[in-house]
């Protein structure tokens, strides 16, 4: 048996940081089935333990050594409904692939690019359409009572009641990212008619604004969204909740609770001189800018995008690696990315990690910006400062501690930050005692996702601060199971 996994084919970093293309390609049948066989089909097997929605790891692994594509993904999907997604962005080495027995003494088994595989398998060959249920047509559009809600003039009509024009129970979810999808999938497994709301034109959340082109194709994403929809979920773009409607419009026409999946959306900025200046992005705006707003495909798309010589990024979780990749995609000639700790502390995936490095972006660790400086209004350098690691922080890690008199300074014409992102406020202002976090997260109950609110359920980036898709899709499934017990009892 193989020590290491089967190598993914990739883009050459020559080439592909002149497109936008799909950096890994993914493995063919005789690469899937080398690596499936290099599981060891463990009597007990760790791998399920490390997954936050337990797929059975094992017995997908053994179909696809069977060569049963078909029943692979659908072993999958007894438990996931987005493989595709997680088979490329999950951080399979501090989950599943962390805990693969096969990993004590040699590389664990490729568990994400197994999942990736039996996804993309079946949609090339079976055309996979997920369920082929389609929306319940005997429910009423809910969408419709909204409109009614709002008469012509603006003013609000309450008397509408969608739940007299339906069979089932209806449940309102705020937000389409990974929380927000898989909450509604399972909740119209059961049975539910269920309405996304979305502020956004596209549906996706983190995974159609931020994450690039060249990690997760949209085309794969719009699929993933299709099963969803199949399911019987009706998804409304364009609805800011807290503005287009309030959550009392909501159960006034008739939801009869309310997912709240809005993620963490709310940008940091560090707090130093110079950020005002022409040329200093927040991660969010310039990921949204190229990949919701397709400043990429100019001319065929008109969003403006800075395109500079050098261009810095500050932070290095996915959101730097993804923004350093882009600035590097759009023709930079240098792209540094500016870390106060080491590359061991780096938060993002370590195969990012890798490709960042292979397509040429300069690591500066153990450094941090103290100004940004300017000229006429736009960025010209940013001074960092040298730091150590001092004693561990509350997270375990070692504290960075500047070193006097280190600065030094380096020439770049746009700074991108991406340290991290908090609650977007906008909804939670409009609710009126829900219970947040010192941080302005909403408190809801780790096994029930329910809040202080009755109805009200939240899981997602949204409560737990940004963090990863699969716990996202995680606390999803929970609200989902939860939501059915709160319309169980009968007591709302
Ligand atoms: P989101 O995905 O943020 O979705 C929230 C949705 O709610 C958005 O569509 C938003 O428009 C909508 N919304 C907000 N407010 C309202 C409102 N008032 N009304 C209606 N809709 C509203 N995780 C990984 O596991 N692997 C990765 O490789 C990875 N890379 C990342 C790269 C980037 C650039 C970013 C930003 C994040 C990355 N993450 C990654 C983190 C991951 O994407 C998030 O943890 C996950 O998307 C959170 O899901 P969510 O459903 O809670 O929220
Ligand atoms: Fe296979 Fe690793 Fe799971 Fe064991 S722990 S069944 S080797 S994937």
């Amino acid at each position: 048996m193989k020590k290491e996994k089967t190598p993914m084919p990739e883009q050459q970093p020559q080439e592909r940081i002149k497109n936008f293309n799909e950096v890994a390609l993914g493995y063919n049948e005789e690469q899937a089935i080398e690596e499936a066989e290099r599981c060891l089909q463990c009597k007990v097997p760790k791998c399920t333990e490390g997954c936050p929605v337990e797929i059975d790891i094992k017995s997908f692994i053994k179909l696809i050594t069977r060569k049963d594509f078909s029943s692979a993904l659908e072993k999958i999907r007894e438990k996931n409904s987005l493989p595709a997604i997680c088979g490329r962005v999950c951080p399979q080495e501090d989950q599943c692939e962390k805990k693969c027995i096969l990993g004590i003494r040699n590389e664990p088994v490729a568990i994400g690019r197994l999942e990736r595989f039996v996804a993309d398998w079946n949609d090339k060959n079976k055309n996979d359409p997920g369920s082929s249920k389609k929306s319940d047509d005997s429910l009423e559009n809910a969408f419709a009572e909204l409109e009614r809600i709002h008469d012509g003039n603006g003013n609000k009509n309450l008397n509408i009641n969608v739940q007299k024009l339906q069979k089932k129970a209806r449940i309102a979810v705020v937000g389409s990212g990974p929380a927000g999808l898989t909450c509604a999938g399972e909740l119209a497994k059961m049975g539910y008619g269920i309405t996304i709301f979305e502020a956004l034109h596209e549906s996706g959340g983190v995974l159609v604004y931020g994450i690039p082109e060249f990690r997760l194709p949209k085309s794969i994403l719009k699929k993933e969204v299709e099963f969803v929809k199949n399911l019987g979920v009706e998804i409304i773009t364009n609805a800011l909740v807290g503005n287009t409607y309030t959550l009392e419009d909501l159960f006034g026409a008739g939801y009869k609770a309310i997912f709240i999946a809005t993620g963490a959306g709310l940008p940091y900025f560090m707090g130093i001189p110079g950020e005002n200046l022409n040329g200093v992005y927040s991660a969010n705006e310039f990921l949204t800018r190229n990949n919701l707003m397709k400043a990429y495909l100019f001319p065929e798309y008109d969003t403006p995008i800075k395109k500079v010589k050098n261009f810095a990024v500050v932070g290095a979780g996915n959101v730097a690696m993804d923004s350093a990749r882009t600035a590097k995609r759009l023709g930079a000639e240098k792209v540094y990315l500016i870390y106060r700790r080491t590359e061991k502390e780096m938060p993002a995936r370590i195969e990012e990690i890798e490709h960042a490095k292979q397509e040429g972006i300069i690591f500066h660790i153990l450094s941090n910006p103290v100004e940004i400086i300017g000229e006429d209004s736009f960025v010209e350098k940013v001074r960092c400062i040298r730091m150590e690691l001092g004693e561990p922080d509350s997270s375990g890690r070692r504290s960075p501690v500047p070193v006097p008199g280190s600065e030094f300074e380096i020439e770049a014409q746009a700074i991108i930050m991406a340290i991290g992102q908090g609650p977007n406020p906008l909804l939670l202002k409009k609710i009126p005692g829900l219970g947040l976090t010192r941080k302005g997260n909403i408190i809801a109950d780790e096994k029930t996702c329910r809040t202080n609110i009755k109805g009200i359920f939240a899981a997602g980036d949204i409560v737990s601060g940004a963090a990863t898709v699969i716990l996202a899709m995680g606390g999803g499934k929970k609200a989902a199971i939860s939501i059915n017990d709160y319309i169980n009892s009968g007591i709302w």
